[in-house]
C-alpha cells in the first residue's frame, strides 16, 4: 500500500465530501475519476475490500435492473456489499462505489462493455455475468465484433473468473466459445411466442459463412438456433428457465440446474496442478485425473513452475517431480489425490 493509495483515498474522500456538502451534488463518479488519476492502479488496492470477491454485470440491455437483483439477492442471502446501484458504470463509478462504501464480503458492479477490458483485468473478478449484445451501440461503440473482441480480451486477462453468459444470444455464445476461462451458459428452454417484430442481429454465424437458424425466437437474436452448416448452436443449458409466465406484474419464471451442469463446489480455485507419472492404483488416465480437478476449479497446467501448486506424481514420475523438487513445490502421491478428490479438502502441511 503504496503514497500514491494513501493520496487517491484521501482526494477520493475529500472530494466526495465536497460535492455531498458543498455542491449538494451525488458523488457517483468524479471522486473515483480524480482518485484514478492520482493512482492508476487504485482498483487493484481496493479489489481486497470485497473479501469474497466480485461480480460484474455487463450487456446492452438491462444492466443496472439485473445488477440491482443481484445485489438484492445477495443482501436477501444475508451478505454485504459494495455496489454502484446508481449506474455509474465506468471504471471511475466503480471506483467511487469501493472508496465510499464500507468494506464488505462481495462486490456487485454493472459496467459498460467497452470498460470490462480497464475494469476486470484489476478487480479479477469471481464472475462476469454476461446478458446479451445489441446493436443499438452502434454509434458509440463500432460494430459488434468489437465489443465482442473486447470482453474475450478483458476475461483473458483474468483467466480465473468464471463467465456466466445468455447461452440464447449467439453473440455472447461466441464469446464463451473463444475464450479459456471456465463459462456457465444459461437461458430461457421454452418458446414465449412473442411478436417477432424485430430484426434479428446475428443473422451471419461467426465461426463459418453459414446462416443462424431458429427452432425459435424470443425477442432479436435471442432464442434457440444452430448454423445450417457448422456445430454452432445454442449449447445446451446448466441453468434454465421453464415454465415462464410474463403478466402485469411481470415475469414469474422456474429456475432449474440441470443434471449435467450440476455445480460442483470451486474449493480448488486459484491453485494450479501439474500431473506426472501414471495413475496405477485408480486407473484413472491423467486427463481424467484433470478434468475432475479443473471441475473442482483448479487450473491444470504441462510444465512446472514456481507459480505450481501442486505437482501430483504417480508412478514412474520423471523430470516434472525433480523440478517439483527442486523448486519446492509440494508433491502428492496417488492416495493424496484421490483423498483430495473425494473430499475437496486441500493439503496443508507436506
Ligand atoms: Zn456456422
Amino acid at each position: 500500500m503504496g503514497m500514491r493509495f494513501t493520496l487517491a483515498k484521501a482526494a477520493g474522500a475529500v472530494s466526495t465530501w465536497g460535492l455531498r456538502h458543498v455542491a449538494h451534488r451525488p458523488a457517483a463518479n468524479l471522486p473515483g475519476k480524480i482518485a484514478l488519476k492520482v493512482d492508476p492502479a487504485l482498483l487493484d488496492e481496493l479489489r481486497g475490500k470485497c473479501a469474497e470477491g466480485s461480480v460484474i454485470t455487463v450487456g446492452t440491455n438491462g444492466k443496472t435492473s439485473t445488477n440491482n437483483l443481484l445485489a438484492d439477492a445477495f443482501e436477501a442471502a444475508g451478505r454485504t456489499i459494495i455496489c454502484n446501484r446508481t449506474g455509474a458504470n465506468l471504471a471511475a463509478g466503480i471506483a467511487s462505489a469501493l472508496l465510499q462504501q464500507p468494506a464488505a464480503q462481495w462486490g456487485v458492479f454493472e459496467c459498460d462493455e467497452l470498460w470490462l477490458a480497464h475494469v476486470l483485468p484489476h478487480l479479477r473478478s469471481r464472475y462476469v455475468l454476461l446478458l446479451n449484445l445489441f446493436r443499438d451501440q452502434l454509434d458509440r461503440c463500432g460494430e459488434i465484433d468489437r465489443i465482442q473482441t473486447s470482453i474475450a480480451g478483458a476475461l483473458a486477462a483474468s483467466p480465473d473468473t468464471v463467465l456466466l453468459y445468455n447461452a440464447d444470444d449467439p453473440l455472447c455464445a461466441r464469446i464463451a466459445d473463444t475464450v479459456v476461462n471456465r463459462s456457465i451458459p444459461f437461458g430461457l428452454d421454452e418458446d414465449l411466442k412473442l411478436a417477432q417484430n424485430t430484426v434479428a442481429d446475428a443473422q451471419m454465424c461467426q465461426k463459418c459463412d453459414g446462416m443462424v437458424r431458429y427452432r425459435y425466437r424470443q425477442y432479436g437474436q435471442l432464442g434457440d438456433y444452430f448454423c445450417d452448416q457448422c456445430d454452432f448452436a445454442r449449447p445446451a443449458l446448466v441453468y434454465a428457465g421453464r415454465d415462464i409466465a410474463i403478466g402485469a406484474a411481470g415475469v414469474t419464471m422456474a429456475a432449474e440446474a440441470m443434471e449435467a451442469g450440476e455445480e460442483v463446489p470451486q474449493v480448488l480455485s486459484g491453485l494450479t496442478f501439474v500431473l506426472t507419472g501414471t495413475l496405477a492404483a485408480s486407473g484413472m488416465t491423467r486427463d481424467e485425473a484433470g478434468a475432475r480437478l479443473k471441475a473442482m476449479g483448479a487450473k491444470v497446467s504441462g510444465s512446472v513452475s514456481k507459480k505450481t501448486s501442486f505437482v501430483v506424481a504417480g508412478e514412474s514420475a520423471g523430470s516434472k517431480y525433480d523440478k517439483a523438487v527442486s523448486l519446492g513445490v509440494p508433491v502428492l502421491d496417488e492416495a493424496a489425490l484421490l483423498h483430495l478428490l473425494e473430499t475437496g479438502e486441500v493439503p496443508r502441511d507436506i
